[in-house]
């Protein structure tokens, strides 16, 4: 039996930043928090496509208003012997990804290209700080999994629901330290929380590095507070993973502008 195809605009596009294009079957769904929702796809090459720590797929969400949309998700989790990776999907907002999400179930063909994205685990760093949303818990956890001890962990995420406090089993030696917090009525992309988390917690000593995914502004203001704090450019890897009140572009990234 033959493999089924990716979309044209699948390989060509995965050909042009060198990336793989194939077609993965959902082999299990489930609710990690209230905003949270695993998908987790087949595929021979699941290891390619997963790439490092820190790394996303692209997927296929089918037409939307006529244009072909594509979105990106962070790899959670790679299973390499039965060639799995687990995705982690924030669901409770409409969009076409989220839609995606929520309608996965075992047995559908996913259209992927991957892996996508230059932002990697800092190897030189003595702590690593995670600052961002629940969309960013997959590739935060993902990342923390692969730090040498006795590099430190710390996450300060803000969360729109308290139950999306899930925690990673991490290595102790790695001594992880997670600030959650509330958004509560704080509306998506005010980065009040974050900037508060931030000024209370004092950066361990030697060199770290800080990781911002989320939300466009609030990534954004989380860059300006670290920098004042002292940290260099380089330290900082930054991206943003949507924008409050603006659909993703249909490749899947925010706009800028
Ligand atoms: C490199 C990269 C990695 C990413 N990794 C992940 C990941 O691991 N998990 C994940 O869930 N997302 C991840 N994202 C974000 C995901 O691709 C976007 O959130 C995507 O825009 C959601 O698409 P959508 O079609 O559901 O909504 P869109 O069409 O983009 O937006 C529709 C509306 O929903 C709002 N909206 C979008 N996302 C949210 C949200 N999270 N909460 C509240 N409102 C929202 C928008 O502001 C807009 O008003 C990643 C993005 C990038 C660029």
């Amino acid at each position: 039996m033959s493999s089924p195809t990716p979309l044209a605009s699948s390989v060509d596009f995965a050909a042009r930043i060198g990336a793989t294009s194939a077609v993965a079957t959902v082999v299990a769904t489930d609710t990690i928090s209230p905003t949270l929702r695993s998908v987790t796809l087949s595929h021979p090459d699941a290891v390619k496509l997963a790439g490092a720590p820190g790394q996303d797929i692209m997927i296929y969400v089918g037409e939307h208003d006529g244009h072909a949309r594509r979105r990106r998700y962070s790899v959670r989790s790679v299973d390499p012997v039965a060639q799995e990776l687990t995705l982690w999907i924030a669901t409770t907002h409409e969009g076409p990804g989220a839609q995606w999400a929520r309608d996965a179930a075992v047995g559908d063909s996913v259209d992927v290209i991957g892996p996508r994205g230059k932002i990697f685990l800092d190897e030189m760093a003595d702590w690593h700080l995670f600052v961002g949303g629940t969309v960013a818990l997959g590739a935060f956890y993902r990342m923390a999994e692969s730090i040498d001890p006795p590099g430190r962990a710390v996450f300060v995420v803000e969360l729109p629901d308290p139950a999306d406090a899930v925690t990673p089993v991490l290595d102790e030696a790695i001594t992880p330290t997670g600030i959650f917090i509330d958004r509560g009525d704080r509306v998506a992309g005010d980065p009040a929380g974050i900037l508060s988390a931030l000024a209370a917690f004092d950066f361990p000593p030697d060199e770290g590095h800080a990781y911002l995914f989320g939300e466009f502004s609030v990534v954004r203001a989380a860059q300006s507070a670290l920098v004042d704090r002292g940290l260099a450019p380089e330290q900082i890897s930054l991206k943003a993973f949507w924008r409050a009140g603006r659909d993703n572009a249909d490749h899947g990234e925010p706009t800028k502008d």
